[in-house]
C-alpha cells in the first residue's frame, strides 16, 4: 500500500541516530500551535516531539503514531523531533489571544531523551522568554526541566508560568515498571525542589492514577506530602483512560506484571475507555481530602487527554 500524508514523511525522514532500539527522526511540521476542543483549561497545546522514548505502559498519546501507520509500540521506539518549531512559534503565537492558555508537553514529553539532542523544547522556551502576559503550563515526567531554569525564570518574571511534575508513585520499582525509561521518581521530586526553590510555580500530578496500582489512599497521600515538602503549590489527579492503542500496550502488560488486575481491568475497558463514574467521584473525593491535608490547590490542568490533542493531526497532514 503506498504511504501518504505523514506516514510517507515519516519513512522518507532522514535516520539521524540509532540508540538502543531507539531511532530519531526529524519531521517537518506545518504548525506547532494546536487548538484544543473548547471549554478545556487550555487552547493551545505544544508538542515538540513525536513519540516519547519514556514508554509508559499506560500511555495514551500511542494514537498519534497510528495516525503514522505505526503500532502503538513504535510510539517509544521513533522518535520525531519537529524542524523550525522556533519559528513556527513566533509566527503563530500571533493567533494567541492575551488570556488563552499553553500546554507545552500534552502528547509527548517535551524533556525526554530527544531533547538533549534536539533542544527543541529550549528553543520552544527562548521564544516564550521574549513575551510577555502569556500563560504557559510545561507538563513533564524529567529532571532535564532544571537544565532550562534561566529561560524559565525570565518566562515567569513577566508571563504566568507552571511547572507540572508527573509523578505516579514514589515506589521506584513500580515506577520502573510502569515508566521503564522515565527519571526515577526521587529525581523528578528534586526537579520539583529545586523548580520551586527558584521560585517557579510548582505542580505534582499522579496521573494517570490507576486503579489497584496507584490508587490508594496511602500511596496518594505519601505523594502529595512529598509534593508539599519540595515546595509543590497543587496536586492534580485524574484517573486511567484507555483508548485502544493504549489498550494494545497496557492489558498485556497488566497480564504479565499483575494478572490478578488483568481481567477486571479487561473487562471494565473493553466496555469503554473510561473508568465509571462512580470510581471517578471516589477518587475525586479522594484527591480533594488529601489536597486539604497538606494545603494544596487543585491541579491547574484537568486530566482529559482525550480532549487535549487530537487537532493537531490535520495540521500534519496537510504537509
Ligand atoms: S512521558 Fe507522557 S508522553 Fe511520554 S510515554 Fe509517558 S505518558 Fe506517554
Amino acid at each position: 500500500m503506498a504511504l501518504v500524508g505523514i506516514a510517507k514523511l515519516a519513512a522518507e525522514g532522514p535516520l539521524l541516530e540509532a540508540k538502543r532500539r531507539v531511532q530519531y527522526f526529524e519531521i517537518a511540521a506545518r504548525s506547532i500551535l494546536n487548538r484544543t476542543k473548547p471549554n478545556m483549561p487550555f487552547q493551545w497545546t505544544i508538542n515538540p516531539y513525536r513519540g516519547c522514548e519514556f514508554g509508559c505502559k499506560y500511555c495514551y498519546a500511542r494514537y498519534t503514531h497510528e495516525f503514522m501507520e505505526m503500532a502503538p509500540a513504535e510510539f517509544e521506539d521513533k522518535i520525531y523531533a519537529k524542524t523550525a518549531a522556533a519559528l513556527l512559534l513566533r509566527q503563530e503565537l500571533r493567533k494567541v489571544a492575551p488570556t488563552e492558555h499553553i500546554a507545552l508537553g500534552t502528547a509527548t514529553d517535551p524533556y525526554q531523551p530527544a531533547e538533549r539532542r534536539f533542544g527543541r523544547t529550549r528553543s520552544i522556551l527562548e521564544v516564550f522568554a521574549r513575551e510577555r502576559g502569556r500563560f504557559l503550563g510545561i507538563t513533564t515526567k524529567s529532571d532535564l526541566v532544571v537544565r532550562d531554569l534561566d529561560l524559565l525564570r525570565e518566562i515567569a518574571r513577566r508571563n504566568v508560568l507552571s511547572v507540572n511534575m508527573t509523578i505516579t508513585t514514589l515506589d521506584e520499582k513500580l515506577a520502573r515498571l510502569l515508566e521503564p525509561r522515565a527519571p526515577r521518581p526521587a529525581l523528578r521530586l528534586e526537579a520539583v525542589e529545586k523548580l520551586s526553590s527558584a521560585g517557579i510555580v510548582t505542580a505534582v500530578f499522579p496521573n494517570p492514577i490507576m486503579p489497584g496500582i496507584t490508587d490508594s489512599e496511602r500511596s496518594l497521600d505519601r505523594l502529595a506530602k512529598e509534593a508539599r515538602n519540595r515546595g509543590a503549590q497543587s496536586f492534580g489527579g485524574g484517573p486511567l483512560f484507555l483508548m485502544p492503542s493504549a489498550q494494545a500496550v497496557f492489558l498485556p502488560f497488566l497480564e504479565e506484571h499483575f494478572p490478578e488486575l488483568a481481567a477486571g481491568y479487561r473487562e471494565r475497558f473493553e466496555r469503554s475507555a473510561y473508568l465509571d463514574r462512580a470510581y471517578k467521584d471516589e477518587l475525586r473525593t479522594r484527591i480533594h481530602r488529601i489536597r486539604e491535608r497538606y494545603g494544596l490547590a487543585s491541579g491547574p490542568i484537568d486530566y482529559r487527554p482525550e480532549l487535549w490533542a487530537a487537532e493537531e493531526q490535520p495540521t500534519l497532514f496537510e504537509m
